[in-house]
Parts: C-alpha cells; sequence; structure tokens
C-alpha cells in the first residue's frame, strides 16, 4: 500500500525536531526491549487521542527506513459512547494509507449497566476493551500490540502503586498479553507526553475528545498528575531521574525476600559493585547504571549520535 500522504506533512524545523526527538525515543525503546522483529503484524490501537495518533503516525514512518519488514494495522474500538465520531477515525487510516480495523462493540452500554451512577467505570470499561483488543489480535494474525502509553503513564502508574497500592510497580514496555497469546509493546514509553502533545498540535490530528464516556479520573490519580506537574516546573530533571530509576533497580537495596535471597545472605556472598552497605543516594546526577545499563537521557538532546538502526533518520 503506498503511503504518499506521509511525505506531505508541513512541519517547522522546531516541529520537525521534535519529530525526529519522538522517533529517536521510539527507536531506542524499541531497540532496547526487542520490541519489533522481522514479520511481526503490529497492531496499533488508536483511541484518537493524541498519544495513539503520534504512535501510528511515527511508526508507520519508521517502518519505511527500518532494519526489519513488519506490518502495521491499525486498529480502533468504537465502544458507542454518546456523541462518538465513528466516521473520523477510518477516514484518517484511508488518508494517510494504513491497513485499518474498526471494531464496533457496545461496552458503553454494558459498563452503565453494571456500574452504579457517580462510581468510577474504569476498571471494567478497561477489561473488557482489554478482551476485545486480544480477540480482534487473534482474528488478524497479530504478533504484537501496541499501546499508546508513554513516560508520565509509566510515572503515573509507579507513584499510585507506590502511594495507594503498596506496591513498587510501574507499567512495563513489554510484556505477555493475559491469555498468553500475544506480546503487548508500548514503543512511547521513552517518549515525554509535553513533546507529544506538540507533535500532535503540529500534525493536526484528528483529535477525538477523551471525555465522551462522562468517567471522572479518580481523585488519587488526580492527586498524582498534580505532584508530577508541580515536580515538573520546580525541579526541572526529577521525573527524568524517576523514570531512569525504573530500569536501575538493585534488588539487595529493597526488602522484597523474592528479589533478593536476604535469608542466605552471609558475610560470604558476593555482592555487586553498586550494593555497598553504606552507599549514600546519589544526589544531584541520574544514578550510575548498573549492569551496563546506562541511564536514559531521555532524547532530549537533538546532537546526540545514533548507533541504533531503529533510530536513524
Ligand atoms: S475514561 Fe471512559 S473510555 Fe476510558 S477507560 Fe474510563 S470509562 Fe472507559
Amino acid at each position: 500500500m503506498t503511503q504518499a500522504s506521509l511525505k506531505t506533512e508541513n512541519l517547522s524545523s522546531t516541529n520537525l525536531r521534535l519529530k525526529k526527538r519522538l522517533m529517536r525515543g521510539i527507536g531506542q525503546a524499541i531497540a532496547d526491549y526487542n520490541m519489533i522483529e522481522a514479520g511481526d503484524v503490529v497492531m496499533v490501537c488508536c483511541s484518537g487521542g493524541k498519544d495513539s495518533f503520534a504512535l501510528l503516525r511515527l511508526l508507520m514512518e519508521m517502518r519505511e527506513r527500518a532494519p526489519v519488514d513488519f506490518r502495521i494495522i491499525a486498529m480502533n474500538l468504537d465502544q458507542r459512547q454518546p456523541g462518538f465520531p465513528a466516521e473520523v477515525l477510518p477516514a484518517y487510516f484511508e488518508s494517510i494509507g494504513v491497513e485499518y480495523r474498526i471494531v464496533t462493540e457496545d461496552t458503553y452500554s454494558i459498563v452503565r449497566e453494571k456500574i452504579p451512577e457517580g462510581k468510577t467505570t474504569c476498571s471494567l470499561c478497561s477489561r473488557l476493551r482489554r478482551g476485545i483488543i486480544y480477540r480482534t489480535a487473534s482474528e488478524l494474525g497479530v504478533t504484537k500490540i501496541a499501546l499508546g502509553h508513554h513516560r508520565e503513564d509509566m510515572m503515573e502508574t509507579l507513584l499510585l502503586n507506590m502511594f495507594f497500592g503498596g506496591k513498587l510497580k510501574a507499567m512495563p514496555p513489554k510484556l505477555r498479553s493475559d491469555d498468553g497469546k500475544h506480546v503487548v509493546i508500548r514503543p512511547l514509553v521513552y517518549c515525554a507526553e509535553k513533546e507529544i502533545a506538540k507533535y500532535a498540535r503540529a500534525m493536526e490530528f484528528p483529535i477525538i475528545p477523551c471525555s465522551l464516556c462522562g468517567s471522572q479520573e479518580t481523585a488519587q490519580r488526580k492527586q498524582i498528575k498534580a505532584l508530577l506537574s508541580e515536580w515538573e516546573v520546580a525541579h526541572p530533571g526529577r521525573v527524568e531521574s524517576i523514570a531512569t530509576a525504573i530500569r536501575n533497580v538493585v534488588p539487595s537495596h529493597l526488602a522484597d525476600g523474592g528479589l533478593f535471597d536476604f535469608r542466605s545472605l552471609t558475610s560470604k556472598t558476593m555482592i555487586g559493585e553498586e550494593e555497598t552497605a553504606f552507599d549514600p543516594p546519589v544526589i544531584g546526577s541520574l544514578p550510575t547504571p548498573v549492569s551496563g545499563i546506562m541511564p536514559i537521557q531521555w532524547l532530549k538532546n537533538d546532537d546526540v549520535s545514533d548507533e541504533n538502526p531503529w533510530s536513524r533518520p
């Protein structure tokens, strides 16, 4: 299928640089986690929000010079929410020449019927949606399901789990689907939401508002979002540092006996360089890498040289 319209965007040089940074972030994530392999059929789940529009558009462009061949199918689930403009996404998919599948299932009515008025509907809604996505992926012979979650989604989940769930758990860049038949990937995990939003504005994607279902964010999520935005302004670099920390874990300095065998620890146990007993926290710089993992620089610098075949311009 030709993708002539991919070439016709008219971005300023600033926005071209922004696009390059996002592509470099996606390329880095794909390479780091081996997200896409030769012959993969990647189903990009498109809600009509800025993140999935950006993911689809950038992934399509990257496919043209990717080191491996893979196929992209855009997928949208029309949940029959009141006012959902069902014509917008098919028209957009046609305009960029991507293969697509629209699935229509009235999960909105199910959720309304089952959840009492005023309660948050997201957990049932997401469960239903997940089932439909997996079923569609099987029908289409999909090998990878790509979701548009980004760096801030990862941070929010980490902090929500820590503050309200008693778990040190974020959102993985790659995971096995619940039914064990697919692999879910999140190629935007290194990309900052602010940059994705800027790119989406520059590209004038036909964004569909995400408030159609009438569900409100939980108070906890609102709190975490506010905290992250506050940090972004008051403590530049803090969000990057937390994001880097997620891939820079020292199990012997946490307290989970399932990750580190504290019970068998003796004075003879061999420990790594990063695991000295009284090391102070690293303040004022990104954490030192362990096991050869370099801290992610979050790809803010346009001058970063690119060895990654997934991010070559
Ligand atoms: S915001 Fe609405 S559409 Fe999204 S998961 Fe929650 S209930 Fe479903």
